[in-house]
């Protein structure tokens, strides 16, 4: 879709912190990281909602899988989900959180700020997490 940030990102037409990508999917470091490695798994197709993708199962597993490199790269205490809205590209935000569950918010209150230097690291670590 013109002007949709994110398919432009899938397109290769704006750059990224990418993470993981195959034919239909892709994944890349949000720019403004709620944790460090918080990252957004998106279809390469545009859909407005995650629950649009028609590979519905398959986008999750996707998820997952991007989930389990995070998780391997950075240890945290546990691994969040989050779906909305609020860029009309479906997008699926994969967190990880390191203070205890029992204790933590719904999401970090903050977001965080990394060097560009700093992102590329965390994405490196992410794709090297396999
Ligand atoms: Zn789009």
């Amino acid at each position: 879709m013109k002007d949709c940030i994110f398919c432009k990102i899938a397109k290769g037409e704006s750059p990224s912190y990418k993470v993981y990508e195959d034919k239909d999917y892709m994944a890349f470091l949000d720019i403004f990281p709620k944790s460090k490695g918080h990252t957004l798994v998106i279809t390469k197709k545009h859909y407005r909602w995650v629950h649009d993708v028609e590979n519905f199962s398959e986008y999750w597993e996707t998820a997952r899988k991007v989930l389990r490199q995070v998780e391997k790269a950075f240890k945290p205490q546990w691994m969040q989900y989050i779906t909305h809205g609020l860029i009309p590209h479906a997008h699926i935000h994969v967190i990880p959180r390191y203070e205890p569950v029992e204790s933590a918010g719904f999401l970090p209150t903050e977001s965080l700020s990394f060097s560009k230097e700093e992102m590329e690291e965390i994405a490196k670590k992410i794709r090297d997490a396999i």
